[in-house]
């Protein structure tokens, strides 16, 4: 574990020794596997829930709780710390685990999804026609170097490249980092998918190339991108397997519906090396989890259980419980019984509904706090039944 500080071994070009993954079982019923990922801040036990913390904290919760409830993996912005409060101030606060108080492991991303969703929209906005939330001003020039945009906070013109990204993303200093992609719209000729596609290899190439000058024990996932176009998908591993990333992501369109996603993951999964691990970009709701364990599917990054959490619907074994019910303000039990969460240890149903309906922040904190701890328990359960065989 001391190998990056060893003189006589010292090599910025070695792969991070503090990096790998360990395959413990594969299910004999499905693709499913129980794995852990090694990182310089600890174990990432698989498969696993990656909680969603875009400003550095998942919404309504601190970081000191999230580490006590026990979530191994959080998710981090590029894009929004870039924006605000830029990395150079996480630097001179000692990297992002020392400005954010995390000593477990974190994820960033490159950017890329957050500016391709300014210039044309969420994916999700795209199918949903909600009319696009693109601010197309803000996006000035898309090209072979990378995005030209202006920063919502102040103004200033900001070029994300693949390299500027993996540039801020050591800076950062997060175990795990992603290359910069394209995301291009959902509703796409295959032309212009096979051009985005070619594009999007090329700008990781060249992210993993900025990388290995100086790995820092930083791990680098792949983003494996075709749409739901099964040969691009194949085309997408194969190039990208072929490069030295540690993982591989999962991104671009998921498809319509979640069937729709089974298939194309189903079919994806075939062309990934089951000795490196892998994530979901972006799903990770219960029904969506629940399909895609059995393919083998290592980690899934999510806000839904934070953003559940806001909206009054708590995550229990019993179904989703919503909290504004006029039959819970008088309900003095814990919100779910048998739950070992700070929330449902102190607190009753009747007092959180109440906390709601009086629009008091604290409601937030505790529906949090119970549904992260759920998500947890809930990855536990997985990795128990993968063992047994019973997923
Ligand atoms: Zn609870």
């Amino acid at each position: 574990m001391t190998v990056l500080e060893c003189p006589a071994q010292h090599d910025e070009t070695a792969a991070p020794t503090e990096f790998y993954f360990e395959l413990l079982h594969t299910s004999t019923k499905s693709r499913a596997r129980v794995g852990r990922i090694h990182t310089p801040h600890g174990v990432i036990d698989t498969p696993n829930f990656v909680g969603v913390g875009t400003n550095g904290t998942l919404k309504a919760l601190d970081n000191a709780t999230v580490q006590q409830i026990g979530l191994q993996l959080m998710f981090c912005n590029t894009y929004h710390l870039l924006l605000q409060p830029g990395v150079e101030i996480v630097q001179k606060a000692g990297g992002l685990h020392r400005f954010i108080n995390r000593s477990l492991p974190i994820i960033t991303d490159s950017g890329g999804f957050q500016v391709f969703s300014l210039a044309y929209g969420s994916v999700a906005d795209e199918l949903k026609s909600r009319g696009t939330k693109k601010q197309e001003g803000h996006v000035l020039k898309i090209s072979e170097e990378g995005v030209l945009f202006r920063s919502y906070r102040n103004g200033e013109k900001v070029l994300l490249t693949p390299e500027t990204s993996i540039s801020a993303q050591k800076a950062l200093g997060a175990d795990i980092i992603i290359p910069f992609d394209e995301l291009p719209p959902y509703h796409i000729s295959a032309e212009a998918l096979q051009q985005s596609l070619d594009r999007t290899h090329r700008w990781e190439e060249r992210s993993l190339k900025a990388h290995l000058q100086n790995r820092q024990g930083q791990a680098m996932y792949a983003v494996i991108h075709g749409g739901i176009n099964p040969e691009m998908r194949k085309a997408s591993c194969d190039f990208l397997t072929q490069l030295a990333f540690d993982g591989f992501a999962i991104g671009g369109s998921m498809g319509k519906t979640k069937q729709e996603m089974h298939t194309m993951l189903s079919q994806t999964m075939d062309h990934l090396p089951t000795d490196k691990p892998n994530h979901l970009l972006g799903i990770g709701d219960l029904e969506s989890i629940d399909l895609c364990v059995p393919l083998g599917i290592d980690t899934f990054d999510s806000s839904y259980p934070t953003r559940a959490a806001r909206h009054g619907v708590l995550l229990t074994n019993q179904g989703p419980l919503k909290i504004m019910r006029s039959d819970n303000a008088t309900d003095f039990g814990p919100p779910e019984k048998g739950c070992a969460c700070p929330t449902c240890q102190q607190f009753s149903l009747a007092y959180i509904h109440h906390l709601f309906k009086a629009k008091e922040m604290t409601c937030m904190t505790l529906a949090t706090i119970h549904n992260l701890h759920f998500m947890v328990q809930l990855m536990q359960s997985y990795r128990e039944k993968i063992l047994n065989n019973e997923v």
